[in-house]
């Protein structure tokens, strides 16, 4: 089982330590900035051994060269994007498996948001690091992808154990449930959910990790097939991709 640790850092990132009790190994998922994770480790009284990135953008990607000066950390990342991730070591992408200590991560090639994105699944400790891929009652925006793309990304996670944490990496989730609302209004889940983010929002506390069975019940782009959201897009009986596509676009023009 692996220890987490939310770092936030920027005004909106969660960086994430992962730690192997068992063997001392600790990996930083998404370092955008390195002071704090200096800090953290320290205060955890943890040694770095690897980076774990999922894709290339700076607020993920930003601490990876100093934190591997410093430490002499393994670095893994996209096969499908291995020229964008500064000083990677290990190349991983879809079905491959990665283990840490005694934990493994399953990967899943997750392109849309951008062309080489992964997510890292630790099955036994209940733990997605999906970066920008799924956000807590969100998405990632479409940047180097397409819906049917994101939609094929997004899919996969359905197959994975509701208990499962979504280990996100940004706190967008009062602004996205706010849209959210507007897409489903008659979800009383998502009503719930709403109210929860708010109050908790209000007193700076940290909506993330979901789990997926909250994601699966309430965020309107892992629910295409939901007919409150197909009535409220005009889309009643349309195809996925093209109810996946539409809440992807006026999410962009909310
Ligand atoms: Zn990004
Ligand atoms: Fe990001």
């Amino acid at each position: 089982m692996l220890e987490i640790h939310q770092i936030p850092v920027l005004s909106d990132n969660y960086v994430y330590l992962a730690h192997d009790a068992a063997s001392g190994q600790t990996a930083v998922v998404d370092p955008a900035t390195t002071d704090e994770v200096f800090a953290a480790l320290s205060d955890k009284g943890w040694n770095l051994t690897h980076i774990l990135n999922t894709h290339h953008h700076m607020d993920h990607v930003g601490g990876n060269l100093v934190l591997k000066e410093a430490t002499n950390c393994t670095i893994v990342g996209p096969r499908a994007d291995a020229g964008r991730i500064p000083g990677i070591d290990i190349e991983v992408g879809d079905g491959d498996t990665y283990t840490l200590g005694s934990s493994t991560a399953k990967v899943f090639d997750v392109a849309g948001h951008t062309r080489g994105h992964i997510a890292y699944w630790f099955g036994d400790s209940d733990a997605l690091f999906c970066g920008d891929t799924l956000f807590a009652l969100g998405c990632g925006r479409l940047f180097e992808g397409t819906p049917d793309q994101m939609w094929d990304s997004l899919s996969k996670f359905k197959n994975l154990p509701g208990e499962t944490k979504v280990y996100c990496a940004h706190e967008y989730t009062q602004a996205n449930a706010a849209f959210a609302i507007t897409v489903e209004p008659n979800n009383q889940a998502l009503i719930d959910r709403k109210a929860w983010i708010d109050a908790a929002r209000a007193e700076g506390k940290s909506t993330v990790p979901s789990t997926l069975a909250e994601e699966f019940a309430t965020n309107p782009f892992m629910r295409p097939d939901s007919i409150d959201l197909q009535r409220t897009l005009g889309l009643e009986g349309a195809d996925l991709v093209t109810v996946f596509a539409e809440t992807r676009k006026r999410k962009d023009n909310f």
